[in-house]
Parts: structure tokens; sequence; C-alpha cells
């Protein structure tokens, strides 16, 4: 797809830096970049230059990189401007961009124009907004692994072996006297169960990487007083709630974000909860539960030492049913029970100190384990919710045509719409508006 505009960003942070780049994009950037350098440039070869201005002065001395199409990032010409990366520099230079004729580029546009043209699919582009994005080393990983391909190949594989199913039956509707071979000799549904066992495997794997990408959100709940904000300090490794002797001294919520194995854990430190008629606790505290409705995981702390039976079971009562849910006994240190973890009933129990830091790491893997997050992270791509949901989609409209071979005409309907579910998570069948909302999130200048 040839676009006539030319589009133009600072793709490097804002701020003071040593270097800062701009990235142009569009068609017949030889002769637009006349406007900027008195030199001829080749492709793929840096070029030190004076950048100019309209009337011919100087702006700025940086190196000019051209990338001729289709061979660059958007497939179209690309150059960047590798000038001085202060602010007042760059947006010189952006304007004369915009003078000669460039627009300023739209959030995620230049990764939008590689997916239009075909330099990569949609979870490839996807993949690089992850990877700016990412808050751990692993989920750095892992959405190169997207980036480079990896989750695209799965699916790919999985689109194939639909494809050819449909084939299969569609050749079968055009020869209805073979019907009764194609399910008799047992292929199609062979070949059915095959897709779906692929399809649940790479589900897994995607869950996997959505857990990396977005992590969960814990919140640590519990009466006042029992240790909830010195257990934050503990996991984070940083003073960030305040810890007095004080009852009902977290007023307001403090998050913070650690990375358990790879894994980013939103950890939000809540009001403690118990009757009160201080208005303003009672604020804190009606906002607590509003954050434990849309938490993932609930680390209900008590003092192991001291335990208040009745006011815990008030609160375990009112938590939402379904709620993955620790029960964290802190303040070990001050009886004689070593640290530990064990399933009590369905109950999972981890006994602690925060002041210590005994059974911090078994408290970790607790949560990891309620996570659904299995730590080895060697192979896992970045991925999103939609891209669960795409699967759970194709996973469903699979097994519904397992239970159709009576019905070939509705069979190959369900075939198709998995294949189409499918093909949303690379791009091959998405709705114009989905892709916008997709680019949007992107910084400027990707
Ligand atoms: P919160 O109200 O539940 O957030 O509790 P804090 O974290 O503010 O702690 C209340 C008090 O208990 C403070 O004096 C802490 O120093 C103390 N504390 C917290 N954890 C431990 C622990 O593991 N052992 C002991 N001995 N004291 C603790």
């Amino acid at each position: 797809m040839i676009y006539r505009d030319i589009i133009a960003a600072i793709a490097t942070a804002q701020g003071r830096g040593g270097i800062g780049v701009i990235r142009i994009s569009g068609p017949h950037l030889a002769q637009f970049a006349a406007g900027l350098t008195p030199r001829t440039f080749e492709a793929r070869r840096a070029l030190l230059t004076t950048f100019l201005d309209v009337t011919g002065q100087p702006l700025d001395e940086g190196l000019l990189l051209f990338f001729a199409a289709p061979h660059s990032y958007t497939g179209e010409d690309v150059i960047e401007l590798q000038g001085h990366g202060g602010p007042v520099v760059m947006h010189q230079l952006l304007q004369r961009c915009l003078e000669l004729g460039a627009r300023l580029a739209r959030p995620g546009e230049f990764t939008e124009r590689a997916y239009l043209n075909g330099r990569m699919d949609l979870a490839q582009a996807e993949g690089v907004a992850d990877l700016i994005e990412a808050s751990t080393a692993l989920a750095a990983r892992a959405a190169l692994r997207s980036l480079q391909g990896d989750f695209s190949e799965l699916i790919q594989q999985l689109t194939n072996k639909t494809i050819a199913l449909r084939t299969l039956l569609e050749a079968t509707l055009d020869f209805p006297e073979e019907e009764v071979e194609f399910l008799t000799a047992g292929r199609a549904q062979q070949q059915l169960s095959a897709v779906r066992e692929q399809l649940d495997a790479t589900l897994a794997a995607t869950r996997q990487g959505s857990l990396l990408r977005d992590g969960i959100q814990a919140v640590l709940i519990g009466e006042p007083n029992v240790g909830k904000s010195s257990l934050l300090n503990r996991l984070a490794g940083e003073e960030v709630a305040i810890v007095t002797e004080v009852p009902g001294t977290t007023r307001d919520a403090v998050r913070e974000q650690i990375d358990i194995d790879g894994m980013p854990v939103h950890i939000i430190d809540t009001a403690g909860l118990r009757e009160t008629t201080d208005a303003v606790e009672r604020i804190g505290i009606n906002r607590t539960w509003a954050m434990i409705e849309k938490a993932d995981l609930a680390l209900l702390v008590s003092d192991a030492g001291g335990e208040n039976d009745g006011a815990n079971r008030a609160i375990i009562d009112r938590l939402p049913v379904g709620l993955a849910r620790i029960r964290v006994k802190n303040k070990i240190d001050l009886t004689q029970r070593k640290p530990g973890r064990e399933t009590v009933g369905n109950e999972e129990q981890v006994w602690v100190s925060a002041k210590t830091g005994a059974g911090l790491e078994l408290l970790k893997q607790a949560i990891w384990v309620q996570a659904g997050w299995h730590p080895s992270g060697e192979g896992v791509f970045t991925a999103r919710t939609r891209h669960i949901e795409a699967l759970q989609t194709a996973q469903c409209h699979l097994a519904t045509a397992a239970g159709l071979t009576d019905r070939l005409e509705l069979y190959a309907e369900e075939l198709r719409l998995a294949h189409e579910a499918l093909g949303g998570i690379t791009g091959e069948y998405t709705p114009d508006d989905l892709l916008g909302e997709i680019f949007s999130k992107f910084c400027i200048g990707k």
C-alpha cells in the first residue's frame, strides 16, 4: 500500500539527551531531504551533514540515515535524522520537516504502516509496543520473541491446520457421495482433535504471555496493625508505605509494582479493615472494598501471635467468591513458629515475618502459584487479553464443530468462524476500529 503523505516525529524520549532522533517515512524521501541537506546520500550509509533551515542556515549538525523502500521498518522510504538531543534543536528540526511537507505522525503510525505494508503482522506489531513497555527483563525477552514472530508462528500453524481441514470438508461437500467416507474414515475428526489439542497448548502459553505482560493485581488486606505496610516494604525492598504503631495509619492505598520471578505483581496496600467511627478512615475502608472487587489475588494478613479469628472470618466472608487468596500469618518472630507454607483445607497459608524477612520467599512462591505463573519463563512470548479471547472463541467453534458430524454445512461454518478468530490475532481479519485502538496505545515516533 502506498501512502501519499509523509509522516515525521521525534522518536527519542522527551528531554535532553546526547542524541535525538527524528524519524520520517513516506514516498520520495530523497527529494524531500534535499530541503534538509545540500549533500547527496546513499541508502544505508550514514552521512554526516548540516541540517538546514528554510533560508539555508544551519539548524544542527548530525547524521542522516536513508532506508529506501521497501527495505525499511515501514516498507516505505525512511529517513532518520540523528541530531543533538535537546528539546529546542529537536523541535526546530521537526518543524523544518513539517515545512517541507511532512505531517506529524500519530502514535504508533510507523508501526501501523509496517503492518499495513506487510512488514510484520499484528501480533508482531503488538510485540513492538510490549517491548517498549516491558517492566521486567523477562517481559522484555518475551516481547522480543513476539516481535520476532514466535507467537505468530504458533497461530500460523493452527491456521494452516484449520485451512487444511476446511479444504478437506469443502471437497466433501462438493462430492456428497464421499461424505460417508470423510467421516467414517475419521480423517476429519482426527485432524480436528489434533488442531484442538494444539490450540489448548497455545492457549496455555498465551495465558502465561499475558500474565507476563500485564502481571496481576494483588491487594494486602487485614485488620489494622497486622503488618501490611511492613510486608509491602519488604516485598518492594524499599520504604514505600508508612509504617507506624498507630492502627489505621494507611488511610489511602499505596501501590507498588514488584517483580516476582519475572512476573509483574501490582500490590496495593490498603486501609486496615475494621469497624470504625472515624469518617476519613471509613472512606479508606470503602475504597479498600472497591479495590478488592477488582483484584486478582487477596493477601489476607493477620498477626500469627494474636489472631482475631472473628474479625478475619468477617473479612473472608465478604471476599468475592472465586477471588484467589493467601492467608499470610505475620510476625512469627514474636512466636515460636518457623516460616512455612501449607494448605489447610482449601486455604493456602504462609507463615512469615515482615520484620526479619523470614518466609518471604515462600510467600513469593505462593503468589506465583496462585497467579498460575510457571517461573521457568523460557520460550514465553508476550500476549494480550485480546489474543486469549480470540483463541477461546476459536476453541469454542472447534468444540461445536466436533459435535456436528451429521451436519456438514454447519460443521464447515464453525470451522470458518474458528479460522476467522485466529486470523484476528495476526491481523488477517481485523476491523479498522480495533487497529486504531491498538496503534493509538503506542508511543509517538514508533
Ligand atoms: P498495617 O497497619 O497492617 O499496615 O501494619 P504496619 O506495617 O504499619 O505495622 C504495624 C506495627 O507492627 C509496626 O510497629 C511494625 O513495625 C510492626 N510489625 C510489622 N510486621 C512485623 C513483624 O513481622 N514482626 C514484628 N515484631 N513487628 C512487626
